[in-house]
């Protein structure tokens, strides 16, 4: 496992402990934010039960801490994308979490007594729900690709599975996105392997999925499109004009779907081309706040673009794509990474809430996703990194939600959205980190019938054959 160091939190006394020292944080949060960090585990029995599930897409990064080379038991092909938690002693409301796979982790997923839960050191502290495959994952191209390794659940389309940010003087030091494609195409288990699909393409997958969508009475449907940097040129094109020509595309057929679209910070002008072109939303994903770290952990964009331009770009972006508009993503814990992030929880959370208060006053939603810790990136070869001390997340999501509570007339909203092709995803908070749950948890924000659309959507979760007993 490199230099992700294992974790002995593994009993319900931790994290009972937590509950006590955090009485107004939700629950669910905690143990989400838990998860996030230590990853999760899955018995045989948690395995089997995965049939028919969604299975994860690997879409962009891995979020696993072990590398895919060591899952003998298939699990890259096996398990869900996300699951959902909920009941269990603590009486937990359901929150989703990201997939992300760790042999060493205090978190197994497993069947005991014919349900599927959620256990560490023996007990069971949540029942668990794995979603179903939607109906377009089971249609492929006629080159033989699968729809679903064009657009992963029912939302997100990696254009470009590169990025020309490469080795250690660019390549942003918690990613693993070339590698990623490196070890998909290793392992022979995945079809897609070219690092770019055409227009026309991803054009046939996006109106398919739009077309369930609108089946299932999704309301408007939106797709994420993401990718990596082009730092020149890409089939002779530079960035905005190789992603400019599917954000055209996408607008512009029969699925006429909202656009979000991943990029780094670019000059208004270039933003004003982005809206033009279709997009709606923008993640100029930052992923640290603090000057220092930033050019430290993000090499690339520090060289390329720099933190004051990236800083003032998002605000421009913000006039261009209107309050709410601009929503980056923060690689949440890598403040504290070694050797060179804060040593002090305080410290970490202090710098980072500061960029909160910073962006949210500007009508700017800063979007904090756990960092992972995958093995081959840059920052878990050059050190050690043990777990990111839990009581940072709780308080740093804790700050954010105080926040946005400031600033939400400018921000955009969580809850009132319909259930969609994949419904938890749609109406629990993001699968990456826990602020949306935060809100949406904290303020009651749930369809009355929350759970039955989840069970509705999910594989078969009780009378399984296999698994455990407890006496
Ligand atoms: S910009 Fe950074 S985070 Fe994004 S794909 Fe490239 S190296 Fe990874």
């Amino acid at each position: 496992m490199g230099n992700i160091s294992p974790t002995s939190e593994s009993n319900l006394d931790v994290l009972e402990s937590f509950f006590k020292k955090y009485p107004d944080v939700p629950k669910e949060t905690i143990l989400k934010q838990h998860l996030l960090s230590l990853g999760q585990w899955f018995s045989d029995a948690g395995l089997r039960a995965a049939a028919g599930a969604l299975v994860k897409s690997y879409r962009l990064f891995s979020y696993d801490l072990v590398p895919m080379a060591e899952l003998k038991r298939g699990e890259h092909r096996r398990v869900p994308e996300h699951f959902v938690m909920l009941h269990g002693p603590y009486g937990l409301r359901p929150v989703a979490i990201q997939t992300s796979l760790s042999p060493h982790s205090p978190y197994l997923v497993d069947v005991v007594d014919g349900r599927l839960v959620l256990t560490t050191g023996g007990r069971v502290i949540a029942d668990v729900r794995y979603p179903k495959t939607p109906e377009y994952y089971a249609k492929s191209l006629s080159d033989g690709t699968p729809y679903h390794e064009i657009v992963a659940f029912g939302t997100f389309i990696t254009i470009f599975r590169n990025c020309q940010y490469w080795g250690a003087r660019e390549e942003c030091k918690f990613c693993d996105i070339n590698e990623n494609a490196r070890q998909m195409k290793l392992s022979r288990d995945f079809t897609l392997t070219a690092p770019v699909k055409s227009v026309e393409d991803v054009v046939q997958v996006v109106e398919a999925v739009a077309d369930d969508a609108r089946k299932v009475d999704s309301g408007p449907h939106g797709f994420v499109l993401s990718g990596g940097t082009i730092t020149k040129t890409l089939h002779g094109k530079t960035e905005p004009e190789f992603y400019g020509e599917y954000i055209r595309a996408i607008k512009g057929s029969a699925a006429k779907p909202r656009i979000t679209f991943e990029v780094n910070a670019r000059p208004r002008e270039e933003m004003e081309w982005y809206k033009a072109a279709g997009v709606d939303i923008i993640h100029l994903n930052m992923e640290v706040w603090e000057k220092r770290l930033f050019e430290w952990i993000n090499p690339g964009k520090a060289h390329r673009i720099g933190w004051d331009n990236w800083v003032r770009w998002m605000c421009e972006a913000a006039e261009v794509f209107g309050k709410g508009g601009v929503q980056p993503s923060f690689v949440s814990g890598v403040e504290m990474a070694r050797p060179h992030g804060y040593r002090s929880v305080a410290e970490a959370v202090k710098s980072t809430s500061a960029g909160f208060e910073y962006l949210m006053s500007r009508g700017i939603l800063p979007r904090p996703q756990q960092w992972r810790r995958e093995p081959s990136t840059a920052l878990c070869k050059e050190a050690e990194q043990p777990p990111v001390p839990l009581d940072f997340y709780v308080q740093l999501t804790r700050n954010w939600y105080e926040c946005y509570q400031k600033y939400r007339s400018n921000l955009p909203r969580f809850g009132n959205r319909r259930p969609g092709l994949v419904a938890e995803r749609r109406l629990l908070g993001p699968v990456h980190g826990a602020y949306g749950d935060y809100v949406l948890l904290n303020e009651n924000l749930y369809p009355d019938d929350i759970e039955e659309q989840i069970n509705r959507r999910s594989v078969p979760f009780e009378n399984l054959q296999g698994g455990s007993c407890v006496s």
